[in-house]
């Protein structure tokens, strides 16, 4: 099921539409592994000792890995990690706002968006809703909201800089209050419960964000570009996804090949199913465990293990090319990044440089670094997270993009087949190092 570049970005475009919340990506990655024979497991259940393929979805976040036939007591693991979430809005408590004959929907921002890509799209309301019964319901409206932006003719300074306010200026409208009736229908919860099947009076709690709708869309001279949302980083999600189907498909030997797709990474990772919390570190605890390892013999696996965390990055902008580092300028589609920092905000390390050059010949990609001018200090990633809470060597790679934390981000069509092909050979190839 090798699919070519062309049908890759197809599927990424759907997998993306798909995922318009944490939630939904979780659980669209759990289903695809669940139809290719991944055994879907409960953190509430004992979990098998037997080979086999497994996932298991916290929330917004979901590993998934493949036990081989000969796994042992001290079997390394080859992680593919990478987060769930983006930036963008999440729905405020009594989130109608009747404001001047309009309704709005009462926004908090989560992460940090480029405010400005938000405004003038229909956007989506996506996430979960859990209902008095208890149950736990994922649900995505179509384009039901937008964010106006002002007229230039009522801010004829706007192009000399647009300040956006984040409580006043990004509420964005959902209808009209024009009788009460009206104002019922356009009820923000009752819109988002009706997606979900169930009335917004059973509604005990809701975790829902919004999403641009607008459906992903190749372009360029040569339409070796693709634009969409989420890119960052659900673009990493996606290889990790296709590279484990690919090592289910071919049979994997001596290591434990695992997706782990964290929630939360976009507010620093700190929760229960972000990638500081424990989620990663409890689930190793149970499968070492079900080996029967010892605690040395666990901690000698993970100290022959891997964990490529793929986070999407920047390729240098022709526009501001003032801001990227003089010497090291990453383009589309001339393979994914190598992340490195001296600080240590990406865990890039010579070993870890190695590792990576390994698996980019076993996969046949070509490579390009990736590094901060000083006086624009980069992001961080949940590598430096992961590796610090527990010891494993961590490399930190991902594609190019440009607009990054805009609603509609940017890649090289190239690129995704090249991470897609990394993160197979990184789940199947001989490493020395
Ligand atoms: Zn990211």
């Amino acid at each position: 099921m090798s699919l070519s570049a062309d049908e890759l970005i197809e599927d990424l475009g759907r997998f993306v539409t798909e995922s318009p919340s944490s939630y939904h990506a979780a659980e669209v990655t759990a289903q695809r592994l669940s139809a290719a024979g991944f055994t879907r497991l409960s953190e509430q259940q004992d979990w098998p000792a037997q080979p086999g393929r497994y996932v298991v979805v916290r929330d917004g976040a979901v590993l998934a890995w493949i036990l081989p036939d000969d796994a042992a007591a001290t079997t390394p693991l080859r992680i593919l990690g990478a987060h769930t979430d983006s930036p963008g809005f999440k729905l405020k408590p009594k989130s109608t706002v009747i404001s001047h004959g309009w309704v709005q929907a009462g926004t908090e921002v989560y992460g940090g968006p480029l405010l400005n890509s938000w405004l003038d799209r229909e956007l989506r309301l996506a996430g979960r809703l859990v209902t008095r019964d208890g149950a736990t319901h994922l649900a995505a409206t179509g384009p039901v909201a937008r964010i106006p932006q002002l007229a230039i003719h009522l801010d004829r300074q706007v192009n000399e800089g647009l300040k956006l306010g984040k409580q006043q200026h990004t509420t964005p409208v959902l209808g009209l209050a024009g009788s009460s009736e009206a104002a019922a229908e356009a009820d923000v919860l009752a819109v988002i419960a009706a997606a979900a099947g169930v009335e917004a009076s059973e509604v005990d709690g809701y975790d829902v964000v919004v999403a641009d709708s607008q459906t992903p869309a190749r372009f360029g001279a040569q339409h070796e570009f693709f634009a969409s949302g989420r890119l960052d980083n659900l673009s990493s999600v996606y290889a990790g996804l296709q590279g484990l189907l690919d090592a289910a498909e071919n049979g994997t030997g001596g290591m434990i090949p695992m997706l782990a797709a964290f929630d939360h990474e976009e507010l620093g990772s700190a929760s229960r199913s972000g990638a500081a919390g424990p989620f990663l570190e409890e689930a190793l605890g149970r499968i070492y465990e079900a080996l029967g390892a010892t605690a040395a013999q666990r901690a000698q696996a993970l100290a022959g293990s891997w964990h490529l965390s793929s986070d999407a990055g920047h390729a240098v902008h022709p526009n501001y090319s003032e801001r990227h580092d003089p010497a090291n300028r990453p383009l589309p589609n001339a393979g994914p990044l190598l992340k490195i920092n001296a600080n240590q905000r990406y865990t890039t390390d010579a070993p870890g440089a190695a590792m990576w050059a390994q698996v980019c010949r076993a996969a046949g990609i070509p490579s390009q670094e990736f590094v901060s001018n000083n006086d624009i200090p980069c992001g961080s990633t949940i590598g430096p997270i992961t590796s610090t809470r527990l010891g494993i060597r961590t490399v930190d790679v991902g594609i190019p993009l440009l607009s990054m934390h805009s609603a509609r981000e940017m890649c090289g069509v190239d690129d995704v087949a090249h991470l897609r092909s990394a993160a197979a050979a990184f789940f199947s190839a001989e490493l020395t190092v």
